[in-house]
């Protein structure tokens, strides 16, 4: 089958912690997991990736790993089962204190400033927006409000406070824990809630060196200070990638404003070769489901047609009745989308790096374009940045990252059209690395002899050495190097 060029990204959960789940999983075409911090233990996720890497090399599938750092959400506190039943002008009051009781009607809050930094009249939402307070009343740490859209409060369900000037940290000692053990863990990317600054990545780039271990940063984007023209450019520039975070963006900002900001958000990173993740609700349905409903499936196709890296899943697979069929689903609609003509017209612009990597980059996807019969580009990389700019001029063709390194194996499943491949050259020294490269494409049914490929790679091979070379190779063809190998 053709390969599969955008990726699919699965929160894992209670509904697929298990080894037999996370194998149904990547079976089912699951590219990258995603480890939420916002819920459970250190001793969890450790059970829960350890679980992830070996179904993973039982597969030989790469799979990224994802550490999500909650960033600085507030939540309510305990709620006994099943939760508070909350009706239209009910008062709800929030208690800023952990210890506090909890009584039908008053419930704790985890941020210890609310009472002396909210204002009334502003608006408290619960759970995503599914439930809304207006403040009415500030007495010392308890903030009463009145309902103004009612339904069932569940124990640590999420709370925006869209109105109000919070001091919130850029990340919580909560994330700064959950930021160094999810290092040493091992995971390939950490993705940061709640950014509205630049400020906010360069405090967890500088946490991750003091750490001792740096990985690619993405930055959800979900607040309304990170959308504003003078602040979104700088946070794409300072991130590795963003995620579109909807559902919270959708919560602070209001529904009909997330389709617009969402084309946006993938143009600006597009332009500026960043990974882009569409997030949340995006088959929402299949929680309770089987089957999508149509506004889903429109809405999947239509983050691939507007040119996202990698697609989301979020309740679906992590608490879901229907994981296996939600990532089912999610393949169908990303490979009928990539089916059309439409979708690979207007390739990228140069996006005028002013490095070599970026020349070469551009240089090997024209080339691709321009040879009918080319059937992958093949890049040999260390770091992995060559294989994603290819990707970020969209190939028609798949790119094949030859690397000898875990993490850039791993890191780079989560990237368009990248097929990561395990490979280490015979002679490090490099004289017969076309050769070598030729011969493992070919063991491994990549593809047929006589078959075009471009490949690039930086040369002499040596660390550190940026990709300065082209080749317009034919599998099999002849070499006679300095290394004599011929084939
Ligand atoms: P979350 O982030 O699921 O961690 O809240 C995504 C979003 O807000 O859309
Ligand atoms: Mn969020």
């Amino acid at each position: 089958m053709e390969q599969r060029r955008a990726k699919i990204l699965g929160t894992l959960g209670p509904a697929s912690n298990t080894d037999e789940m996370i194998g149904a999983l990547l079976d089912a075409g699951v590219d990258a997991v995603r480890l939420n911090m916002s819920h459970g233990t250190h001793d969890d996720h450790t059970l829960v990736y350890n679980r992830v890497r070996e179904q993973s090399s039982m597969r030989r599938k790469p799979v990224a790993v994802l550490g999500d750092l909650q960033g600085p959400k507030i939540r309510v506190g305990k709620i006994p089962e099943p939760g508070m039943e909350l009706a239209v002008d009910d008062e709800l009051v929030f208690i800023a204190d952990p210890d506090a009781p909890i009584e039908p009607g008053r419930v704790t809050i985890d941020y210890v400033k609310l009472a002396a930094e909210a204002q009334v009249g502003e608006r408290v939402l619960m759970d995503d927006g599914a439930l809304e307070a207006r403040i009415t009343k500030i007495e010392g740490n308890e903030v009463h409000t009145k309902v103004v859209t009612g339904g069932l409060l569940k124990a640590r369900k999420g709370v925006n406070l869209p109105d109000s000037q919070l001091e919130l940290p850029s990340l919580t000692e909560k994330d700064k824990l959950d930021l160094r053990f999810a290092l040493e863990l091992g995971v390939d990317m950490i993705a940061l809630s709640f950014v509205r600054r630049p400020e906010d990545l360069e405090l967890c780039r500088t946490l991750m060196k003091e750490y001792g271990r740096e990985v690619p940063l993405v930055a959800k984007i979900e607040k309304p200070e990170a959308v504003q023209p003078e602040t979104l450019p700088a946070i794409i520039d300072v991130a590795n990638g963003i995620m579109i975070a909807r559902g919270d963006l959708g919560v602070e900002m209001g529904p009909e404003e997330v389709p617009l900001i969402q084309k946006q958000l993938i143009k600006l990173s597009n332009e500026r070769g960043k990974l882009v993740i569409t997030a949340t609700q995006m088959l929402d349905s299949m929680i309770r489901n089987p089957r999508p409903t149509r506004a889903e499936a429109s809405d999947v196709a239509n983050a691939i047609l507007d040119g996202t890296d990698a697609v989301m899943l979020s309740g679906e697979t992590a608490a879901g009745k229907y994981p296996i069929e939600s990532v089912k689903t999610m393949d169908r609609i990303v490979r009928r989308i990539e089916q059309t003509e439409t979708y690979w017209l207007d390739p990228p612009q140069d996006m005028q790096l002013g490095h070599t990597t970026n020349a070469v980059a551009r240089a090997a996807v024209i080339s691709s374009r321009s040879l009918p019969d080319c059937k992958g580009i093949i890049c040999y990389t260390g770091s992995g940045g060559i294989a994603r700019l290819v990707s970020d001029y969209r190939p028609k063709v798949p790119v094949y990252a030859f690397t000898n390194q875990p993490a850039t194996f791993q890191s780079l499943a989560l990237y368009w059209g990248v097929i990561p491949i395990r490979f280490q050259t015979s002679s490090p020294s490099g004289e017969s690395i076309f050769i070598d490269l030729d011969h493992a494409a070919l063991e491994r049914g990549m593809f047929q002899r006589g078959d075009r490929v471009v490949i690039a790679l930086g040369w002499p091979l040596k660390a550190h050495t940026s990709v300065n070379l082209l080749k317009l190779h034919k599998i099999g063809e002849t070499l006679r190097g300095a290394g004599g190998g011929d084939i």
